[in-house]
């Protein structure tokens, strides 16, 4: 939002929603909001959609820094301003906060105070390849907020509490900076003196144990089960566990399994990959080894009598590679993927004792008329990969040039405006 002029948007819903002109006085927007909200509460069977319509164009209107903004910029920037979050109060908060009660006599609405739900607290848990094989269950303190024991959440020895006055309760300031002739920048932000509440608590009524900020820090054990089989990136919920706060529902406390890099196991899905290299005459006359796996068992990995492994070949185990979750019994498959380390160089002794034991050359016969024929190659050896990135590099740097020159071109004509 930081320097952008906001976009002209619709500037004039609001009026129609309580049904006066754009020069309503406070007194008539006063009046014009009671008698809609009361005629279209949804305790009088009224359409909740309406009522919270009503109680949106009035907050704005009836704050002289938001009406000020909506007329010249419309609701999206006000919309900008919240955060990007559409902002707004409960409608019935509003409402309550109108009338100082129920507007309907009796013992107050039968809805009561609307709750909101407190945030769900995220944590990432490491863990390692092993303990989502073998499942785990870890145990991890933490602090929350709980609602204070001593004045049960009302943060005060009377439990009498008073409007603030830095936000006249609404628990939120507007602050708007001139950032040039035609931008302004706005921001809403919780109240400081209040952090957010809407109320002040009077220094000698304040609750000696919470110190009247109604609740207090408690640390608590939780007990995190990591079933076999369970995923990178997996949510283990703790459903109302998060900091506790008055007129809250309390949020969960979610835990996002991190899976660490293994340095053997490669995990994709149910299924688990290992690297593995044999020499050459292992893979052309046959190899055994032992593989350890994720719980310690040790497994013995051999190839058949007289099998030939290639280079960059796959083998599968069934039923070695992750359990299922909630279905451990079940199991992917074990992929062992070969590498095979070539000799650097042969002696003219050894190649003669391979060709009597190896297929024939299958290099053609060619004569020296067609050899002469032939243009002399000299081959050098690569790292391919390397190539490739330096060749996508110097592509990528052409390129930031080329962007380079018209985004200039582009902002001297903004500037020229
Ligand atoms: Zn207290
Ligand atoms: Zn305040």
């Amino acid at each position: 939002m930081f320097g952008r002029t906001p976009k002209k948007s619709d500037n004039t819903k609001y009026y129609e929603v309580l049904g006066v002109s754009k020069n309503a006085s406070q007194d008539d927007l006063k009046k014009a909001y009671r008698k809609a909200a009361i005629k279209n509460h949804p305790d009088k069977g009224g359409d909740p959609e309406k009522f919270k319509e009503l109680a949106q164009a009035y907050e704005v209107l009836s704050d002289p820094e938001k009406r000020e903004i909506y007329d010249q910029y419309g609701e999206d920037a006000l919309k900008e301003g919240m955060g990007g979050g559409g902002g707004g109060h409960d409608p019935f908060d509003i409402f309550q906060s109108f009338f100082g009660g129920s507007p309907f006599g009796g013992g107050g609405s039968s809805r009561g105070r609307r709750q909101r739900r407190g945030e769900d607290v995220i944590h990432p848990l490491k863990v390692s390849l092993e303990d989502l094989y073998n499942g785990i269950s870890k145990k991890l303190s933490l602090s929350r907020n709980v609602i204070c024991s001593k004045c049960k959440g009302k943060g005060s020895k009377s439990g009498a509490s008073m409007k603030c006055s830095g936000c006249q309760g609404s628990g939120m300031k507007v602050s708007i900076r001139q950032l040039g002739p035609s931008m302004i920048q706005q921001m809403q932000h919780p109240c400081n003196e209040c952090k957010g509440t809407g109320e002040t608590i009077n220094d000698k009524d304040r609750c000696p144990q919470c110190k009247g900020e109604k609740v207090v820090q408690e640390k608590k054990v939780l007990e995190v089960v990591v079933e076999k089989g369970m995923q990178n990136g997996q949510k283990i919920t703790f459903p109302g566990e998060a900091d506790e706060a008055p007129d809250c529902i309390t949020g969960d406390i979610v835990f996002v399994l991190q899976q660490k890099e293994h340095p053997k196991f490669k995990r994709k899905g149910d299924d688990i990959f290992y690297e593995h290299t044999l020499s050459l005459t292992e893979a052309l006359c046959g190899f055994h080894f032992v593989l350890t796996h994720l719980d310690n068992r040790q497994l013995l990995i051999k190839s058949n009598p007289g099998e030939v492994v290639k280079p960059d070949q796959f083998k599968a185990i069934n039923d070695e590679g992750m359990p299922m979750y909630q279905r451990p019994f079940m199991r992917g498959k074990l992929y062992i993927h070969f590498t095979v380390d070539f000799p650097e160089s042969l002696s003219p002794e050894q190649c003669k004792a391979l060709e009597g034991v190896l297929p024939p050359r299958t290099a053609s016969q060619l004569t020296d008329m067609e050899l002469d024929e032939c243009e002399e190659t000299t081959m050098h050896d690569v790292n391919i990969e390397e190539e490739m990135r330096r060749k996508q590099a110097q592509a990528q740097e052409a390129y930031d040039e080329d962007e380079d020159t018209h985004g200039g071109a582009q902002r001297v004509q903004c500037a020229q405006q």
